[in-house]
């Protein structure tokens, strides 16, 4: 293997990612997402779709900036004003780069452009030709590439990489290939495309099918060299190939792909619960990789097996993808020298975290809780990166529930610094308690999800819970960890009312076209 032949991985979850229902992420929880994915080791992020929204331009630019190592893009289509934007969105970058799409079946051609095979041609050549003289890192996709005929991919791919184009993604748009007739598209393409010998192929797959990871590994033994992912495989519908996943399938049978990623494996199954923190998308238990049962071994006879020699049946080793087996960390007589010193191994960067902050909310829940685990560390720590200038400050809650009586709350928010004080009824307790919280503050937002889970083991786990609101089409997720889910409820619902407030302020959501 060579020092260039890797498998590069673009990581499309703050784009492709964030695009899926309930995945909304704000421009703070961006950039610390970013920040986590440069540690992981990702080569490219794509940050986002900067003509789509102020709010979007203003993440893929935050991003461009907080990040050094990878090369960051914004998705454009072939049109000036969505180059414009892009380019200017990632002028901060050390690395910038534009990802360009235009679709190429004869259906979406037909259906959704209405232009003839040589319009798109004409369009995608002159977009890349326009970008080029701005950016030299060009990706191009072929949106619906699996769907397309292919002799005019080979015409359209050809175009484009004499144009400047140096990443040729093929994406499987609908999910809808399957791995052998997707790997041959591969060996077609590279081997016949004028001058697709010199350029890097890329799979970009969804899960409709369940195919997403076993497809972009298809894509990578014939001679693909990218794969675009997300992390816990988020994305539109079933979502995207999952990042954990190819790259722990790349790892662990290197004997079959001989060929190796940037990855950082130990970084992911922090980066995994990061995302799930900020997004509020809990990870199914059984989720390879990442998922709470991926390394559990309960089964009697397959513990056994374990205990005498864990290669029985461990094909990865828990610690290669950052879960440590030594959980139980600290306690109440914790001291700070310890508390930095464990998140300094669970890869935080100390720099970006309020010490003091942290300490404090760390020490109040060891009063609460026996043990503290490295869960519940990232959880405090995320809890403060992520936060946004607060309106709302809950400062005193008292909810009452019996068989017999109506549950009744009573909650003292802080408004713009100002204190005031309601109380009201619900169907339950987290109803009453989230209709007081709307008489204060005015905004009755319609609740999409809410969910509530035990962080760590035992009845004085620390609960977490998460909702995502919606008011006229804007959203907002809100977290809250305590060991009380009540009291957890009502600070995911002040979260989310606060991240509302900060989205409303600043960003008008504009819909355009979903990309490849
Ligand atoms: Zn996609």
């Amino acid at each position: 293997m060579t020092q260039t032949d890797f498998v590069q991985i673009f990581d499309t979850t703050l784009r492709d990612g964030e695009q899926s229902p309930g995945a909304t992420m704000n421009v703070e929880e961006k950039v610390v997402i970013a920040r986590q994915l440069e540690k992981l080791g990702v080569d490219v992020i794509e940050a986002g779709f900067a003509v789509s929204s102020p709010g979007d331009f203003d993440s893929v630019a935050r991003v461009a900036q907080a990040v050094s190592q990878p090369i960051v893009l914004s998705l454009s289509r072939t049109k000036q004003a969505d180059i414009e934007a892009a380019l200017r969105s990632v002028e901060g970058a050390k690395r910038p780069g534009i990802h360009i799409f235009i679709a190429t079946s004869d259906l979406h051609l037909q259906r959704k452009l209405m232009m003839s095979r040589q319009e798109v041609i004409d369009a995608a050549c002159w977009a890349i030709e326009f970008a080029k003289k701005h950016v030299d890192y060009i990706e191009f996709s072929a949106e619906d590439a699996s769907r397309s005929e292919r002799e005019y991919l080979l015409q359209v791919f050809g175009e484009v990489i004499r144009r400047g184009a140096v990443t040729l993604n093929v994406p499987d748009t609908t999910g809808y290939a399957v791995p052998e007739e997707f790997g041959a598209l591969f060996k077609y393409l590279i081997e016949n495309t004028p001058g697709g010998r010199d350029v890097r192929w890329s799979a970009h797959c969804h899960n409709d099918l369940g195919m997403a990871v076993a497809n972009s590994l298809a894509a990578v033994r014939n001679g693909a060299r990218q794969i675009e992912c997300t992390i816990n495989g988020i994305g539109e519908r079933a979502g995207n190939t999952s990042l954990e996943e190819v790259v722990m399938a790349i790892k662990t049978r290197a004997d079959v792909f001989g060929i190796d990623t940037h990855v950082i494996s130990e970084q992911i199954y922090p980066t995994s619960r990061l995302l799930s923190q900020v997004t509020g998308l809990s990870i199914p238990i059984n989720k390879p990789v990442v998922g709470e049962n991926a390394f559990a071994h309960e089964a009697g006879i397959h513990q056994d097996g374990v205990l005498k020699d864990k290669k029985t049946y461990e094909i990865m080793r828990p610690e290669d993808v950052g879960l440590s087996s030594n959980r139980l960390v600290l306690g109440k007589h914790s001291g700070r020298h310890a508390f930095a010193e464990r998140l300094k191994q669970l890869g935080i960067d100390l720099y970006a975290v309020d010490m003091n902050k942290a300490f404090e909310r760390f020490k109040k829940l060891a009063d609460l809780k026996k043990s503290v685990y490295d869960e519940d560390l990232l959880a405090i720590v995320t809890e403060d990166a992520i936060r946004v200038p607060e309106r709302y400050e809950l400062s005193y809650l008292n909810v009452t529930s019996s068989s017999m009586a109506v549950p009744h709350a009573t909650v003292k928010l802080k408004v713009d610094g100002v204190e005031r004080m309601e109380n009201g009824t619900g169907d339950g307790m987290v109803d009453a308690c989230y209709n007081v919280i709307s008489k204060i503050t005015g905004i009755s937002p319609r609740l999409e999800r809410y969910a509530v889970k035990a962080i760590t083991g035992g009845t004085d786990a620390l609960g977490e819970v998460s909702c995502l609101i919606n008011v006229d089409g804007v959203t907002a997720t809100g977290q809250g960890a305590h060991t009380d889910i009540i009291m957890a409820s009502a600070l995911a619902y002040v979260n989310a009312l606060n991240k509302l407030e900060y989205s409303r302020g600043r960003f008008k959501p504009v819909v355009v076209d979903e990309g490849p």
